[in-house]
């Protein structure tokens, strides 16, 4: 099953992606993970990367239809994937749509004030990637429950001018992406603002799994 997860950041897409990957037995593939795995690396794709990433913008599509399709076409995604980040516009939706089209997308609905509080409160563990929030803090403080590093706050999470920008140019950027699907019948809207299980079975619901 191919899928893809769509929503403003701060929406879960990262959260209930995980728990999807691990429901279906599917590689969960973030755009911004990779890209943040190489910024930790020092690559010379996470320096380029990192110039866009820390002010909110898209990184240039001749870099991320490669990194993308590579991870696509290797084989752990022989069963399928859950895209989490791509297609973000028209050019890297046409790239997509030519070798690895989506069976599903997954579109989750969330006003922008309750993205904006979510990400305030949002810390990720820089080795395993869980995503801790307000409603599911860790057990310790600071320390992720699965794998013991010491959380962190996102570089593009603390600034709230880089938050707005994402926002910005989700909504510019996504409208023509979202009728596309829609028009082809794959689009699943599902309301985000529940709590984390609640959205959850939403999206199996809509699935069908
Ligand atoms: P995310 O983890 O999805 O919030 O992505 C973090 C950052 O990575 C974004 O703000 C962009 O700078 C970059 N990024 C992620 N996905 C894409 C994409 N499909 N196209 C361009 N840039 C991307």
């Amino acid at each position: 099953m191919k899928i893809v997860m769509m929503g403003i950041q701060g929406s879960g897409k990262g959260t209930q992606s995980k728990l999807l990957s691990r429901h279906l037995g599917i590689p969960h593939i973030s755009v911004g993970e990779l890209f943040r795995e190489h910024i930790a690396k020092g690559t010379e794709l996470g320096k380029k990367a990192e110039q866009y990433i820390n002010i909110g913008e898209l990184v240039p599509d001749e870099i991320v239809i490669d990194v993308v399709m590579t991870a696509l076409n290797s084989p752990e995604t022989s069963k399928g994937f859950i895209l989490d980040g791509f297609p973000r516009n028209k050019v890297q939706l046409t790239a997509m749509e030519e070798s690895k089209p989506a069976d599903y997308v997954i579109l989750l609905e969330l006003d922008e004030q309750t993205a904006i509080h979510r990400l305030a409160h949002r810390l990720e563990c820089p080795r395993c990637h869980t995503i801790y929030g307000k409603n599911n803090p860790p057990k310790q403080e600071g320390i992720c429950d699965v794998c013991g590093a010491t959380l962190v706050q996102r570089n593009d999470d603390q600034k709230v001018e880089a938050i707005k920008r994402r926002m910005n140019l989700f909504y510019q950027e996504s409208k023509d992406i979202i009728q596309y699907y829609e028009k082809k019948g794959v689009l699943k809207r599902i309301d985000a603002s529940l709590d984390e299980t609640k959205v959850f079975q939403q999206i199996l619901r809509a699935l069908g799994v």
